[in-house]
């Protein structure tokens, strides 16, 4: 079916205003953080609610007409645009905004797959309580794109990955019909759990449109600190002092390497420089309590002095304002937007290792990318408490570009390899969406990739919900890491 026609098929069914046309008006759901599409949206269709979801799927399917769903758009894996080459109907969500239940009984908020998760973590925080998730792109994403690419983010370290904060999902599959009402209980093994197949399927199986979240205790006691470190190993030797002394209560720990610090410097004007001397790493720790009864501050300040004190840091500085925590932060996420201004000339990835291989996994990169572009910037940071070290590389100095772009392919192939080499995966928290599929083909076993594409089958044997993506063969012109 033609643009023109499935536009007015959903027209007929939606209203005028549910759906846009004018390709001025695609411009917002043309990118995301990796990629931008070149064309292929048919229409972008955007319903009031779960019944209207299930209409464009159903219209869709009948036309014959691939449905990507879209959240807001801030994915790392080119998961909420078309394939080169396919034309398809964008499904946005961002009309589905609802905060449908909030329970601080149960600690069960139910959220629209539209609310941005900031909108669900402020209406968790109105009751007391927070969900289990944040990261930098809280303002913008959508919960329904956090659970489709099961997100990770700064907490993962204390809280876990955003499919342990969901209960149950409401969800739109392939023929209409449409799962849920999400399941709010804790504890229920009747059957196969679907939710998690949905979860982190990165719209291939079904189109979330609601899900019954866990909410936590609130923190009552939040300490941060940023601590300079001579290598790798002194960070993972910090890691494991701090989970002796403070267990559960690390809510964060992220590591950043000089040179991540300088391109962030670089990119704002400004040198804010966290210590007189300037270190090659850096640890953001950070930990909370919901107790009244355990003295976090006089546990973390103890902790700190010791590792002082031992050598295992070499400069320390704890917050003790919600400025100062905020500049310590700002260090840390200005590294990702320096990244993103400077992504046109960098490899990415998005790799992850069991923590203790950590060093070992910077060490051989640094190596083996310098062996195939002398001079070349190795940048090293992510939540190294979890092993998600997103190892990305800057040209050397001064120039460049053009021998990294050439080496770019194989030097990511390559980052990637070391990291499944030493028991780590090419994915992290990105997901695969079209640009990692190669990485996971190569990842993966054969008899898994047929169990995933049998899964794919059952749930959508007519392939309408975002084809290609995840399992797809990479089409021409793919480049593999955006
Ligand atoms: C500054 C910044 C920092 C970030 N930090 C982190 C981080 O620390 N950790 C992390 O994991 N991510 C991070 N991200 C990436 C991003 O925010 C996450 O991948 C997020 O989960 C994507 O949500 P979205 O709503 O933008 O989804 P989109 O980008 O719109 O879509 C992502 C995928 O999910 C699918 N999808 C979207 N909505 C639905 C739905 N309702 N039903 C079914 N499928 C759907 C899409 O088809 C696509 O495949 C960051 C992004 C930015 C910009």
């Amino acid at each position: 079916m033609d643009r023109q026609s499935i536009a007015a098929r959903l027209r007929a069914l939606l209203g005028d205003g549910a759906v846009l046309t004018a390709p001025e008006d695609f411009a917002r759901y043309r990118a995301d953080s990796a990629m931008r599409a070149a064309d292929g949206i048919a229409c972008v269709v955007r319903p009031a609610d779960t019944a209207e979801v299930a209409r464009v799927v159903v219209a869709c399917r009948d036309a014959g007409m691939p449905v990507v769903p879209r959240g807001g758009g801030t994915g790392y894996a080119g998961g909420s645009l078309p394939l080169p080459g396919q034309h398809a109907v964008v499904l946005s969500l961002e009309r589905l905004r609802r905060i449908r239940a909030v329970d601080p009984v149960g600690n069960v908020l139910v959220a629209e797959a539209g609310c941005t998760l900031h909108e669900v973590r402020e209406a968790a925080a109105g009751a007391g309580r927070t969900v289990g998730l944040d990261h930098g792109g809280a303002g913008t994403s959508m919960i329904g794109g956090n659970l489709a690419t099961n997100a990770g983010g700064n907490n993962v370290v204390r809280y876990g990955m955003a499919r342990e904060q969901v209960l149950g999902v409401e969800a739109v599959l392939a023929d209409g019909t449409v799962l849920g009402p999400p399941a709010a209980l804790p504890k229920c093994n009747a059957g196969y759990d679907l939710r998690h197949l949905i979860l982190g399927s990165e719209g291939t199986l079904a189109v979330i449109t609601a899900a019954a979240l866990r909410m936590r205790p609130e923190a009552i006691g939040r300490e941060t600190a940023i601590l300079g470190l001579a290598a790798p190993e002194q960070a993972i030797a910090l890691f494991v002092r701090a989970r002796g002394a403070l267990g559960e209560a690390i809510s964060a720990f992220e590591l950043m390497g000089r040179a991540g610090l300088d391109l962030h410097f670089a990119h704002t004007g400004a040198a804010r420089e966290p210590f007189a001397e300037r270190l090659p790493w850096y640890v953001l720790l950070e930990c909370e309590s919901t107790s009244r009864h355990f003295d976090l501050r006089a546990a973390f300040e103890e902790l700190l002095a010791q590792a002082l004190d031992q050598g295992v840091v070499r400069a320390g500085a704890i917050a003790t304002s919600a400025a100062q925590r905020r500049a310590m932060w700002s260090l840390r996420e200005g590294i990702v937007h320096a990244m993103g201004a400077a992504s046109y000339h960098i490899v990415k990835t998005d790799t992850a290792v069991p923590v203790v291989r950590v060093p070992e996994f910077i060490e051989r990169v640094a190596a083996d990318c310098a062996a195939r572009v002398p001079g070349c910037v190795p940048v090293a940071f992510g939540h190294i408490g979890d092993g998600n070290i997103h190892l990305n590389v800057l040209p050397p100095a001064g120039g460049g570009d053009a021998a990294l772009r050439a080496a770019a392919g194989d030097m990511a192939r390559a980052i990637e390899d070391i990291a499944v080499g030493l028991g780590g995966t090419v994915s992290a928290e990105h997901g695969i969406g079209q640009t990692k599929r190669a990485a996971l083909a190569r990842m993966r076993p054969a008899r898994e990739l047929d169990l995933m594409r049998a899964i794919k089958r059952a749930f959508d044997p007519q392939g309408v919900l975002n084809p290609g993506k995840i399992l797809g063969a990479p089409a021409v012109g793919d480049h593999d890491h955006a």
